[in-house]
């Protein structure tokens, strides 16, 4: 299972979950303050690298959700 980062909008508190993809996109609770909270956007989210080391945008989407419409998306 991927393991994926969230980003506490209120107490900033930064934690990784592991999830199933499917759920990647969902808003995760804080463990702090139980505020759902958002995945950070991740500098590789958006694009893959093939063996040449070139990265390149992932098709129809980012690499979190594949549908073209999370946050990671919109960067
Ligand atoms: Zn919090």
């Amino acid at each position: 299972m991927p393991i994926y980062e969230y980003i506490c909008p209120d107490c900033k508190t930064k934690f990784e979950l592991m999830r199933p993809l499917s759920k990647s996109g969902e808003p995760a609770d804080c463990p702090k303050c139980k505020h759902p909270s958002k995945r950070t956007l991740s500098k590789f989210a958006c694009f893959i690298t093939d063996e040449s080391g070139a990265t390149s945008p992932v098709g129809g989407g980012c690499a979190g959700c594949a549908s073209g419409s999370c946050n990671t998306c919109h960067t």
